[in-house]
């Protein structure tokens, strides 16, 4: 951690005050959950984390140790999908359990629009009180994801171009820790909802002390294993400060009355498909994230059924007892999770990068069908997920009959998508000054390495 970062004064929550209703059955002094109150929750997000980078996944490097051990005690999802490939609108999905075809938020400026309700805005109405850490400049008050917390802390999410000052996952945890004992010290805490968002593993990778040299590849290196390189030691990096917070979780004495949500908001390209970064494509190594969760009640396991990020909100709705939220995206993962019957969703991801026709893909168990709209027409690619997980050999050639009939199911949801988001004001897009444009494309935001 840097010096700078030791100088930004005490480890306090800014306090935007209580910008949602107080529990509204509940009269004067009582509460609303009665004798039995809701659990816990703690998401715990990881910038630009591929699946198939740590351990759980299969990854043979230790990158994971923390997050593997968490994982071995909670339900594990294996075919989690994004359902964009760069941060904003992928984070706002999940806050919104919408689409971006609803959402809108496509571009660097966009706003998520007051009219949407947030998952904390929910959590706060219920009683909940509700606090975000986070270091990324997307996920901030000026592209309107503090909605519905009454702590928000962005203060680490506007990085000086000085790379030297962007690693933030120690000051994210102590932060998180803070507002844990806090909450341990108070008297019968009411329900909490803390989110903690890391930003190490994304764009730039920076050498960690003690860390880094354990991922480095033997023999001569070119820039891309360096890169590579380098990106594991961030994630691993970043495992040790997680691990920090669900040890403080047990340690407060929490662990047993919280669901723990560990998730990412899309992958990395390593040239997976000829590019680097993220945003401009979505292929698996994007849109396929880790997503674990440990929830009072639910035996561990693994699930291969795909899921989407977008079930997470009304996933946490089901398991803390809310009521569901009507016209959303997603669905509760909940009876999965108990081993129940289930429906498996298609999952939809859809980008627009600033300068090249958009796309959108369609995941389902077995196949997944990447449109990409050049000027003028469609381009097509299917892939079998079964036989190439890798997404490295296109059919679409070959099975004509199941590209028809996935793009007919892909832009049914799209304009069910398109009809919520009518429904809405639309995304506000912010003029970004100049000086905000070069803190992005120093993060690697809008060049050639992607969004
Ligand atoms: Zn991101």
């Amino acid at each position: 951690m840097s010096a700078a970062l030791h100088s930004i004064g005490a480890l306090l929550f800014i306090t935007l005050g209580s910008c949602g209703s107080g529990p509204s059955s509940a009269g004067p002094g009582e509460r609303p959950w009665g004798e039995n109150p809701p659990s816990h929750v703690l998401f715990l997000s990881i910038d630009t984390l591929r699946a198939d980078h740590l351990g759980f996944y299969g990854y043979p490097r230790p990158t994971s140790p923390r997050m593997d051990e968490f994982a071995e005690e909670a339900v594990i999802f294996d075919e989690a999908q994004a359902s964009a490939s760069w941060t904003l609108p992928g984070l706002a999905s999940v806050l919104t359990s919408q689409f971006t075809s609803t959402h809108n938020c496509l571009s660097f400026g966009a706003r998520l629009s007051e009219s949407f309700t947030t998952l904390a805005e929910l959590l706060l109405s219920a009683g909940y009180d509700t606090a975000c850490v986070t270091s990324h400049v997307f996920v901030t008050t000026r592209h309107g994801l503090q909605q519905g917390f009454v702590h928000f802390d962005d203060s680490f999410a506007y990085p000086a171009v000085d790379p030297e000052d962007g690693i933030t996952s120690e000051i994210i945890s102590d932060k998180g820790i803070r507002f844990l004992e806090q909450k341990a010290a108070a008297e019968d805490p009411d329900p909490w909802f803390l989110w903690l968002h890391y930003f190490d593993p994304h764009d730039r990778y920076m050498e960690h002390a003690g860390i880094s040299d354990a991922f480095v590849t033997p023999g001569e290196r070119d820039n891309d294993t360096i890169r590579r390189d380098l990106y594991d030691g961030e994630i691993r990096f970043t495992d040790m400060h997680v691990g920090r917070v669900l040890d403080a979780l047990q340690e407060t004495g929490f662990g047993d009355d919280t669901i723990v949500v560990l998730f990412s908001d899309h992958g990395e390209e390593f040239l997976d498909h000829g590019s680097r970064g993220h945003g401009h494509t979505l292929f698996r190594e994007l849109v396929r994230v880790p997503l674990v969760i440990r929830a009072p009640g639910i035996a561990f396991g693994r699930i291969e059924t795909t899921v989407r990020t977008v079930d997470i909100l009304p996933t946490l709705l089901d398991l803390t007892g809310l009521s569901a939220m009507p016209n959303v995206a997603g669905q509760s993962l909940a009876p999965l999770m108990r081993g129940g019957d289930f429906d498996s969703e298609p999952a939809l991801a859809e980008i627009h990068p600033s300068g090249a026709p958009a796309q959108d893909c369609l995941v389902e168990d077995r196949y997944k069908l990447i449109l990409q709209y050049p000027q003028g027409g469609v381009r097509r690619l299917l892939f079998d997920l079964r036989t190439d997980p890798e997404e490295q050999v296109d059919i679409a050639q070959e099975h004509p009959q199941v590209c028809e009939r996935m793009e007919r199911e892909l832009l049914e949801l799209k304009k069910k998508a398109l009809e919520r988001g009518a429904e809405h004001v639309p995304a506000r897009n912010l003029e970004l000054t100049p000086g905000q444009l070069e803190v992005l494309q120093q993060l690697g935001y809008g060049g050639e390495e992607g969004q």
